[in-house]
């Protein structure tokens, strides 16, 4: 995960909220995404242990150059839903450990 990460989450407007989508999006769909020549099924662990889930997603996204981007993107896609609604690794994230970013405080500020 990277060391340091500020989203906006919950202050920005619904037009400054889907600028910034877009603007992530082609940063994560950019050629610069490590994960562009995996399986999808990699992304869609059958466990629900949340060790070795972690351990995956390191695995995954490992030194990816996008990685604070794509938590950004992923963290807005998710905002507001339950953590029963969300699924896979993104960003060396689990489901969970993305819920519990977003559930802590608007302007997020999370360090490794
Ligand atoms: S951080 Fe992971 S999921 Fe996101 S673009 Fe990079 S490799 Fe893919």
């Amino acid at each position: 995960m990277p060391s340091h990460i500020v989203t906006h989450a919950g202050t920005a407007t619904p037009a400054q909220r889907e600028h910034r989508l877009r603007t992530l999006d082609e940063i994560v769909l950019s050629s610069a995404a490590t994960c562009r020549a995996s399986d999808p099924d990699d992304w869609f662990p059958l466990t629900e242990d949340e060790t070795v889930l972690r351990d995956i997603a390191r695995k995954l996204c490992g030194d990816c150059p996008i990685q604070a981007s794509c938590l950004e993107r992923q963290l807005l896609i998710e905002e507001g839903m339950p953590l029963y609604e969300t699924d896979g690794i993104t960003a060396a994230t689990t489901p969970l450990e993305r819920y519990e970013i977003r559930t802590g405080v608007a302007g997020i500020e999370v360090a490794a």
